[in-house]
């Protein structure tokens, strides 16, 4: 072991099992654990709201696990590494890269300063289990549709490497230059409005661990029927572990391996199921990687003609949960209570907002943004665009998803939509999709007044699916 000190510079990697990087910085000797806060960071890809929070927790829990000696920092990463080497014995920067085009390109910056410094700079992949830069259809172009991508590019390539283990020791610094706390991040808050979403959620990288072993007992077996039922604990909820970095898509990987080869009774549809939405994430970033223009511009040029209606009063109605139909506000208000909203019902609400509002789907994904502790560039744009019909791969434009059909079909008996739209809770389930149909009487014996306590739905579904695919067909001319 040499005896220089590594500079460790945590970026979505909260964690120090499987850490590529800081495995290898600890060989070295000494480190010096850094988070900074990049106030460089253009607005639109700033963290939302919700981020914030989650992100404030899990560095506090990434802290304790380094013997509080993470030093936290605000402003430009270049000055402030810089400022930091100069200031300490700092011969090396190790750090995992995040996938967003952007940040590459700052990171080429730095590095390529650093190394005129003689520094010495090391990146290394901690997110992905294919890195996208390699990975090419036949005629040498990225890849644009999922399956191949997947079948031909991923699963024919080397299996993702095994996970790596807990650095056996780590010797970590505090820069006795440093002033800036947690706290002085202002990551949470003045208003506490986080308070709902905190029974939900356990952070951390040992929480992370606990909800796969969780997952992998409980959910995988029945995963493929399950997970498009909202009402059912069927789906991983790894998401914003998975963002954060909290757990590595490899420990997620081989843990599933592990779990099928030792339990014969789960069967392989399931297995894969689970495995190709891990795909679905490689695939996003990979996306994004290839078309950096992605979380801005529609990928087919012609939707950036779209004849959007923009309209604050929809708008305003989608965000709060009152568009008087009740499949997209449960989505809506479980998104708010708990930061999370189940994939099935994402699909539903986003197609309402594009599809039968005709909102630009730019207006809902940066919703998304703020409100989801999962929130993703990569993750998010892919499927707002996809489900747009705007995107690589997408859901075909006139595949417009039904909120009464979805609801009737998803949640039968309306448990997960009487639990977010309480106010319904006593409407029979022949007209709990549609409360506007069901007869006075029984209006009166719910005690439910539309117009009052639940909205008549803001928009003719018929109407609005025959003026959004004339839209479309405009643009397709
Ligand atoms: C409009 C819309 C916006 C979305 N925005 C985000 C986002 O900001 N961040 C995000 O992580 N996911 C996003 N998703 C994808 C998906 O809804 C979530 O990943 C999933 O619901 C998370 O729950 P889970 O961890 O229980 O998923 P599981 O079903 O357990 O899946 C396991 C993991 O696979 C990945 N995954 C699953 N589905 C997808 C998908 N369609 N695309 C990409 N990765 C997927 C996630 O990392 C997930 O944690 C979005 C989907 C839609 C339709």
């Amino acid at each position: 072991m040499s005896s220089f000190i590594t500079l460790f510079w945590f970026r979505q990697d909260f964690r120090i099992s499987d850490n590529p990087g800081l495995f290898e910085a600890a060989q070295n000797g000494a480190i010096l654990p850094v988070y900074i806060l990049d106030e460089t960071c253009p607005a639109q890809f700033k963290q939302g709201e919700a981020s914030k929070w989650w992100m404030y927790h899990s560095l506090h829990k990434l802290n304790i696990c380094l013997n509080s000696t993470l030093n936290f920092y605000v402003g430009d990463p270049q000055v402030i590494l810089t400022n930091i080497i100069q200031e300490n014995d700092v011969k090396a920067v190790y750090w995992n890269k995040v996938f967003e085009p952007w940040q590459l390109e700052k990171d080429a910056q730095i590095e390529s300063n650093l190394k005129k410094r003689g520094i010495v700079c090391k990146s290394f992949n901690g997110s992905l289990l294919w890195e996208p830069e390699s990975n090419f259809s036949k005629n040498g172009t990225p890849y644009r549709m999922f399956t191949p991508f997947y079948r031909n590019g991923c699963l024919q390539a080397p299996s993702p490497r095994k996970p790596l283990p807990i650095p056996e020791k780590i010797i970590s610094l505090k820069d006795q230059g440093c002033r800036t706390t947690l706290e002085d991040l202002k990551l949470l808050p003045s208003i506490s409005w986080y308070k709902s979403i905190e029974h939900f959620w356990e952070i951390g990288e040992q929480a992370a661990q606990r909800q796969l072993a969780k997952f992998l007992e409980f959910g995988l077996k029945g995963y493929k029927k399950n997970r498009n039922y909202p009402s059912k604990d069927a789906t991983s909820r790894l998401s914003p572990y998975l963002h954060f970095g909290e757990i590595s898509p490899h420990q997620v990987w081989q843990g599933i391996q592990v779990k099928c080869a030792a339990d014969e009774s789960i069967i392989n549809e399931d297995k894969e199921s689970f495995l190709s939405e891990i795909g679905w994430r490689e695939f996003s970033y990979y996306l994004l990687y290839h078309f950096p223009n992605l979380p801005y511009k529609s990928f087919y040029k012609k939707f950036e003609d779209f004849p959007w209606k923009p309209n604050t009063e929809f708008l305003k109605a989608w965000q709060k949960g009152l568009t008087g139909y009740p499949f997209v506000d449960a989505g809506m208000r479980e998104l708010w209570q708990t930061g999370y909203m189940h994939n099935r019902v994402r699909m539903v609400v986003a197609s309402f907002l594009v599809k039968n509002l005709l909102q630009d789907w730019r207006t809902g994904a940066s919703w998304f943004l703020d409100c989801l502790l999962d929130a993703d560039i990569a993750s998010n744009t892919i499927n707002w665009q996809w489900v747009a019909g705007s995107g690589v791969d997408a859901a075909p434009y006139f595949r417009i998803f039904n909120p009464i059909l979805q609801g009737e079909k998803f949640d039968p008996k309306g448990i997960y939509t009487r639990r977010f739209v309480p106010e319904l809770d006593k409407l029979p389930d022949k007209y709990l999709f549609k409360p506007w149909q069901t007869p006075d009487y029984i209006l009166k014996e719910c005690n439910i007044i539309l117009g009052v306590t639940y909205p008549y739905p803001i928009i003719n579904l018929q109407h609005s699916r025959k003026e959004s695919i004339e839209a479309y067909n405009k643009i397709s001319l």
